[in-house]
């Protein structure tokens, strides 16, 4: 007998927060969406648990406030050969001049709660395969059939692919090149410390050799700190395992500079993949869109991926939605990628790949940054160019040496081999299988014009619910 099939207008496979996000925006403006994610909320994942200026900003715009969150402002960095420089955190014009901190186990639950409270379909099931369906021959899109691993099926218009870093959904359609992508692998522990400000430490593995990666101590809420490494794997996912090999090393120079007390005791460790600079995916092909990192939308400079996750999530969803009244939602999407991801992310691999190759390099940079001479003078450029806040930093010294910073390195990297593929990966959306090329929006939402405005009746969101009950 055939697995039941159930129909959705989009079913997002993965409910961390560009998946949570999507649904969200999707639900709250009457689609029915289905949200699936292999665990049960709440559920732990492995993360600094910072979420940056954008990620604060965005969640202000999508009216979610997170309880219990540590406001984070000024970072401090500490060099290989024990200089300290502070990274001010300044509003910008468009983002407030804070972190937070919080454990994603909360974090992500509270994302998840707003998407179901929203009208989205929570469904806790792998998703172990996706097939796409041909279009009808009628010039829009086709369809994805999610193939569960309880043996469900599901079935929509669109699907957007928001589940992490070895994405199912990507390897699945065959969006991704496993060979050509930017890995990094992270872990992390938590410990019992009072921790003031959040602190980056880079750090050489022999004298004269930098880490590909850092360390980090970072604050947290009920006197939680939460400390890890991370490190740059480029494509070969074996080098991962030196984030591990390093944890305990790190944890003992952080004693070692007194910023961990000497009997302070780490929890259980959890480590996890980070898919960096958008490389070997992607990101839209016939009636599926990848967001988060799914997509490879990590910064790979300090590996934040919170934030790009989460407006990912929305620019997918809106697109899907066809605000704006586009309808080639997979045009739109990656419109969007090109205009607000690609620049960044394709200098920023660029350079990590020349950093990656030169370790010796990596030690003098780390060691110049932080020579408090040099450090001072730098550090609101670099506090803005490397948290990818140029866009819409406020006017000032600053920002003008981050401006110098982005386009020196643009300029340095347009003909490296990242940005050539990066620019053919988004060039146009891959083709979908069937007669029926490109993504339609659900224009037919929009309609009526309350939805445009993202206010969708009560009403409509119960009916959703009780389609999705029957079904
Ligand atoms: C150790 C570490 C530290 C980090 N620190 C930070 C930080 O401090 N700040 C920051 O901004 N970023 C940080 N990052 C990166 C950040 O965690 C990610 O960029 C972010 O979680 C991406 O969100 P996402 O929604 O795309 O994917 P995820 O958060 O990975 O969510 C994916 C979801 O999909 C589900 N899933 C996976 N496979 C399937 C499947 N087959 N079927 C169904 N469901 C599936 C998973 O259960 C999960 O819930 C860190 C990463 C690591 C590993």
């Amino acid at each position: 007998m055939a697995a039941a099939l159930s129909s959705f207008d989009v079913v997002v496979a993965g409910a961390g927060p560009g998946g949570s996000v999507a649904a969200f925006e999707l639900a709250r403006s009457g689609a029915h969406v289905a949200l699936v994610d292999k665990a049960r909320f709440p559920r732990d994942k492995a993360c600094g648990d910072l979420v940056g200026p954008r990620g604060v900003e965005l969640l202000g715009e999508l009216g979610i406030a997170p309880e219990g969150v540590v406001s984070l402002g000024d970072m401090a960095v500490i060099g290989p050969s024990g200089g300290r420089v502070i990274l001010p955190a300044v509003p910008g014009l468009t983002y407030p001049g804070c972190a937070w901190a919080l454990p994603r186990k909360v974090f992500d639950d509270v994302l998840y709660r707003a998407a179901m409270e929203a009208g989205a379909v929570g469904i806790t099931a792998r998703v172990a395969a996706v097939e796409v369906e041909d279009g009808r021959g009628d010039g829009v899109g086709g369809a994805a059939v999610v193939h569960l691993d309880d043996g469900g099926r599901l079935r929509a218009g669109a699907l957007i692919g928001a589940d992490g870093a070895t994405s199912a959904v990507a390897g699945s359609v065959g969006m991704v090149r496993a060979d050509r992508v930017r890995w990094g692998f992270a872990v992390r522990t938590y410990i019992d410390a009072e921790v003031e400000l959040p602190v980056i430490v880079l750090f050489d593995e022999e004298p004269g050799v930098g880490f590909p990666g850092y360390g980090w101590l970072f604050p947290g809420p009920d006197g939680q700190a939460n400390a890890g490494v991370g490190v740059g794997a480029g494509s070969d996912r074996r080098a991962g395992a030196r984030a591990t090999r390093y944890l305990d090393t790190f944890l003992g120079h952080l004693r070692m500079l007194g910023l961990l007390p000497s009997d302070a005791v780490a929890g259980p460790r959890l480590g996890g993949w980070l898919k960096m600079g958008m490389l070997g995916t992607s990101p839209v092909s016939g009636p599926v869109l990848l967001v988060g990192d799914a997509a490879g939308l990590v910064n790979p400079l300090q590996g934040e991926g919170i934030a790009q996750a989460m407006s990912s999530g929305k620019a997918a969803a809106s697109a899907v939605l066809g605000v704006g009244g586009e309808r080639d939602a997979g045009a739109v999407y990656g419109q969007w990628l090109r205009q607000h991801q690609s620049a960044y992310q394709g200098s920023t691999a660029a350079l990590q790949g020349l950093l990656l190759a030169n370790p010796r390099m990596v030690s003098r940079l780390g060691r110049a940054l932080t020579w408090p001479p040099i450090g001072r003078r730098l550090a609101g450029g670099w506090a803005i160019y490397w948290n990818d806040l140029v866009t819409g930093a406020a006017p000032g010294r600053a920002r003008s040496l981050a401006r110098v910073a982005s386009g020196a390195i643009r300029g340095a990297t347009a003909a490296s081999p990242s940005r050539r593929e990066l620019g053919r990966a988004l060039g146009r959306p891959r083709p979908s299988a069937g007669p029926g090329e490109g993504l339609r929006a659900i224009v037919r939402l929009h309609a009526d014009p309350s939805a445009r405005d993202h206010r969708v009746s009560d009403e409509l969101i119960a009916d959703r619910r009780a389609d999705a009950e029957e079904g």
